[in-house]
């Protein structure tokens, strides 16, 4: 079958084997999948994966124990468990330290016509959404992981760090809630897509120290803690979203002195983001700077490194 392999750098091949689906797995024919910045770290060496890369797809169920799922289209959660570990057993599979990682850690992705994935990582697609939004199931999900970990009231004034495609989509979905929210950027065109929402945007922080209870850092860079630090205020709350390879010069005495709440967020539960796009009330299709075939997957790469763009999704047909 067609692949994107990652060996020795980023290949296409059309003799990949077909993917055997193992125990209770489901075997899946992709439709549309999503680069995203880890995809692009994937290939720069980042987890050491060999493989298929790719993690946000959308796809067609081909083969599968369980009768419901047969021929829907899906969505999946990545992480896999192991199934038995401590926090397997308490629903916290996402993170089992024996796991797996679709397109990430130890498990062929989705960038491929075919992929394998546990029956109960999957989720059906409801019909209303299209699969161009599907694929944002799962950085959507891991959007909404932050309103399930901090509760965020109408009277907070939040500010999210980031106008990439992460920090674009934290926004979207922290409109939700009603707070008094700012998003500091630096791409006019992408803080364009927040303000048609009517979500106030900002070019640099202008902004007075410890102005915001909440400040969530989407920047992707080292610097962003430090940022994030200065406009929060004592006893406020501090979400870190993005990884980076290093955070140099924070000095975390303040965050002693000043009784701050630090909140590591990664991936979410789909219900939230299914229900959202099902319902309309987050719109992620302004995100898509532009689509390739599978065959193009290595120019679609190059441009997904590209300044400027935001989703870049491959098609598989
Ligand atoms: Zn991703
Ligand atoms: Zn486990």
């Amino acid at each position: 079958v067609r692949a994107l392999v990652f060996q020795d750098g980023l290949q296409f091949r059309t003799d990949y084997p077909l993917p055997r689906p193992g125990y209770n797995e489901a075997l899946i024919r992709v439709l549309v999948a999503g680069i995203c910045g880890t995809d692009l770290e994937v290939i720069r060496g980042y987890m050491t994966f060999h493989g298929v890369p790719g993690h946000e797809f959308v796809g067609v169920v081909e083969e599968c124990g369980e009768e419901g799922l047969q021929g829907k289209r899906v969505v999946g959660e990545i992480n896999l468990g192991c199934g038995v570990c401590a926090y397997c057993l308490k629903r916290m599979r996402n993170h089992c330290p024996n796991r797996s990682v679709l397109g990430i850690l130890n498990k062929d992705g989705a960038f491929a016509d075919y992929l394998t994935l546990p029956v109960r990582n999957l989720r059906p697609v409801p019909e209303t959404v299209t699969e161009e939004e599907a694929v944002f199931v799962e950085p959507l999900a891991a959007a909404f992981e932050i309103i399930q970990q901090v509760s965020i009231r109408p009277q907070d004034r939040v500010c999210v760090l980031g106008d990439g495609r992460l920090g674009l989509l934290v926004g979207l979905v922290l409109s939700l809630t009603g707070c008094s929210l700012s998003v500091v950027g630096k791409h006019e065109t992408k803080l364009a897509i927040l303000e048609k929402r009517r979500i106030p945007v900002f070019m640099q922080s202008n902004f007075a120290e410890k102005e915001f209870d909440i400040v969530v850092d989407c920047t992707g860079s080292g610097s962003g803690f430090e940022t994030a630090r200065q406009l929060v205020r004592p006893r406020g709350t501090l979400v870190l979203k993005s990884t980076v390879a290093q955070r140099n010069g924070v000095d975390l005495n303040s965050l002693v002195i000043d009784e701050i709440t630090v909140v590591g967020s990664r991936c979410g539960d789909f219900g939230s983001a299914l229900r959202a796009l099902n319902e309309g009330t987050v719109d992620v299709t302004p995100m898509i700077s532009r689509s390739f075939p599978l065959e193009e997957g290595i120019k679609a790469f190059d441009y997904a490194a590209s300044p400027g763009v935001l989703k870049v999704i491959l098609k598989m047909l």
